[in-house]
């Protein structure tokens, strides 16, 4: 058979899965990365537990992909989370199902299945090549620094799955940006998901009640109404449940400058109920008993309410109640990119075709978190990242084939 020489440049998890795909095609696939292990995000991931792909059923997983979800569904339909899962357990890493619906490893991390996978690649051929950091294209190749020096690469197809902009440190440093746009590939600016955001609390608050979580709240954005928790930042908020709202709020930030994040400290109880009961309250008695007794908070919630409600909210027993089923947050700013989960924006979907070849350069594809989707928590990253990859290698081999 005629080896075809494929280059893949950046082994992350969208890498490492095109590199599967196409190393057990029999290609001659080599696999590069900056830094000097492979999957440094993945395995951060792990620290956290991995949460690998989600249980919901399939059509509501293949939503979450917002505006992207269509461009991403024939991938996502091609490995989806039950392969996730098999695909896993193949590896000897068996996985269960959380309590919120998120599938994790057994052993609540991403080393053993890490390892176990880089085993089956170099098994199956692939060479796997770190601290080679692409700097660049020359006339006839890409340019890499080596620790020999510089070297270019000549191949039949390349591969870019270089990753977003978050954790820069970990090796997706978006430094690619200006070496794609050059070559008339359109790209979105990257911008933080799934991140926490500055509300600028009293110094007070947030030396007493940073790292705090606020459980069993409702939080509602322009996007929707959702049910969980969050954690109070010395700055600000963050957490599953502000991640949930985070595209939302950053955009409306980016449109209009301002975006308010709306808490329901109370959801078990209407407005009627928490007045009525407010109102039974001694005036004379303190905030904190009127709200103990009255509406059964205490703690962060109590703190939060004294933190934003003026004195007339406060001993209005019809405004309290109005507070507590609706408080505002304001938010300033997302936090910076580069300590978030993930990022928006990348690659554009006009600028690839359906086999992810970049139109602009024949017979370069790209895959993973580069291109130009976002997904709240909950494993649909990396879901998303290992079916881009394995579609990237099916375009591959088309073209290749073509
Ligand atoms: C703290 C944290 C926790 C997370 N937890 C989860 C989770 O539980 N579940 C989930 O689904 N997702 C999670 N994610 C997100 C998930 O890890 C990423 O979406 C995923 O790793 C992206 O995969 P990728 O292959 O596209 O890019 P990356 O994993 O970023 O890999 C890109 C690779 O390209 C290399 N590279 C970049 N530039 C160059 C260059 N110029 N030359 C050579 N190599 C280069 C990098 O070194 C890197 O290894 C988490 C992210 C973070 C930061």
């Amino acid at each position: 058979m005629n080896q075809k020489q494929i280059a893949i440049i950046g082994g992350g998890p969208a890498g490492l899965a095109a590199a599967e795909l196409l190393s057990l095609s029999g290609h001659a696939v080599t696999v590069y990365d900056a830094m000097p292990t492979f999957a440094r995000k993945f395995l951060l991931a792990g620290k956290s537990g991995l949460n690998i792909t989600h249980s919901e059923d399939y059509i509501s997983f293949a939503t979450r992909f917002g505006s992207a979800a269509s461009r991403l569904r024939p991938a996502l339909d091609a490995f989806t989370p039950d392969d996730v899962r098999d695909w896993a357990a193949g590896l000897g890493t068996e996985t269960f199902v959380g309590s919120s619906g998120r599938v994790f490893p057994k052993v609540m991390k991403a080393s053993p299945l890490l390892r176990a996978w880089l085993r089956r690649l170099e098994a199956q051929g692939a060479t796997l090549r770190s601290r080679h950091r692409w700097i660049g294209f020359a006339d006839d190749g890409f340019v890499f620094e080596t620790p020999e020096g510089r070297s270019i690469v000549h191949c039949d197809a390349a591969l870019l799955a270089l990753g977003g902009a978050s954790w820069p440190r970990l090796g997706s440093d978006a430094s690619w940006l200006p070496w794609l746009a050059e070559k008339g590939v359109e790209i979105d600016a990257f911008r933080p998901a799934n991140c926490g955001f500055v509300v600028g609390w009293s110094q007070n608050f947030a030396e007493r009640f940073a790292g705090e979580p606020v459980k069993s709240v409702t939080a509602t954005s322009e996007a929707s109404t959702l049910p969980g928790e969050f954690v109070i930042t010395a700055s600000g908020v963050e957490g599953s449940l502000v991640y949930a709202h985070a595209a939302s709020l950053r955009d409306q930030l980016l449109s209009r400058g301002s975006a308010i994040l709306t808490l329901d400290l109370a959801p078990g109880r209407t407005i009627e109920r928490l007045a009525r009961d407010l109102e039974r309250q001694d005036a004379k008695s303190s905030f904190s008993n009127r709200l103990r007794k009255g509406a059964g908070l205490d703690g962060v919630k109590a703190a939060l309410l004294r933190e934003r409600a003026a004195e007339r909210d406060r001993t209005d027993p019809q405004r309290l109640a109005g507070l507590i089923k609706a408080l505002p947050i304001p938010v300033r700013q997302t936090r910076p990119i580069a300590e978030v989960i993930s990022s928006a924006g990348g690659v554009r979907w006009d600028g690839i075709d359906e086999g992810y070849m970049l139109k602009a350069l024949p017979g370069t594809f790209v895959a993973g978190e580069m291109l130009d989707w976002e997904a709240p928590t909950g494993g649909y990253l990396l879901t998303a990242c290992l079916a881009t990859g394995r579609a990237a290698a099916r375009g591959i081999e088309a073209w290749l084939l073509r």
